[in-house]
């Protein structure tokens, strides 16, 4: 881990989480142009798991407007005291009981990982009448540990298309695009062939999925979104270069 990223007390600090802001566009817009993209391209969703209100609610003001979160249970009371302009992004695995409740309070869910939790997503959608974007969470680097469709190797990929293809016309769902998380590593580089690797799956499930767009590539978080805005990230999903350490 990174000593710019644990500073002792950050988020407790409005001056070091606006720095911490400014810092974090200014990298994302460097890593863009070495990428050969437009900065406009990719939206920053700030990860605010394990974070006080107080920093939230800062961070907002200072023009943040995307959260994600991982646990239903810590959301709920920041999506009720929080701006409803602010759009939430459920980032954690969702437990199938829970998927009602994740409808009516995250219009953009990235760790879609089973055609069970697509279907409960799709029914409780639809009786709300509400649409939610989802993207599928994809587990390219084969570790036992993660969730997410098991794409690691390519030669497997051609399992996962019957299955999205009877995910994307589900009522109340737009299939929006893939979300990946890469290993922990010290190295933010060792990140980068999993990032191609998702990028290379969009491409091909843009081939054998048609109907979807596919836009948006969910990857990077405080260690590594750098390699990936340069290898073609639509969302960062950043908590402590943001915030510093969590509670
Ligand atoms: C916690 C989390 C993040 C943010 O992690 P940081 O290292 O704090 O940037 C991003 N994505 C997912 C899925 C997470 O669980």
């Amino acid at each position: 881990m990174n000593n710019r990223q644990s500073n002792p007390d950050p988020s407790l600090d409005p001056s070091a989480l606006s720095e911490r802001i400014h810092s974090v566009r200014a990298r994302i817009s460097a890593a863009a142009q070495r990428g050969h993209r437009n900065p406009s391209e990719i939206r920053l969703i700030a990860v605010s798991k394990g974070q006080p209100l107080t920093a939230i609610q800062k961070a907002f003001s200072e023009g943040l407007c995307e959260f994600g979160e991982n646990y239903l249970e810590e959301a709920l009371p920041k999506i009720q005291l929080l701006s409803p302009a602010v759009t939430w992004h459920m980032i954690g695995h969702v437990q199938g009981r829970k998927a009602k409740s994740v409808t009516e309070n995250f219009p953009c869910v990235h760790s879609v990982d089973s055609m069970a939790l697509a279907r409960r997503l799709s029914r409780f959608a639809e009786e709300d009448g509400r649409t939610i974007r989802i993207l599928l969470e994809c587990n390219l680097s084969g570790e036992a540990t993660k969730y997410g469709w098991p794409a690691s190797n390519p030669s497997a990929w051609k399992s996962l298309w019957p299955v999205w293809r009877e995910i994307f016309p589900l009522p109340g769902l737009s299939l929006a695009g893939l979300m990946t998380m890469a290993p922990y590593s010290d190295d933010p580089e060792t990140s980068r062939p999993i990032f191609r690797s998702l990028k290379q799956l969009q491409a091909a499930a843009r081939e054998h999925v048609p109907g979807s767009d596919w836009t948006e590539l969910s990857m990077g978080m405080s260690d590594d979104f750098e390699q990936a805005v340069e290898e073609g990230a639509t969302m960062v999903r950043i908590g402590r270069a943001l915030f510093g350490a969590r509670l």
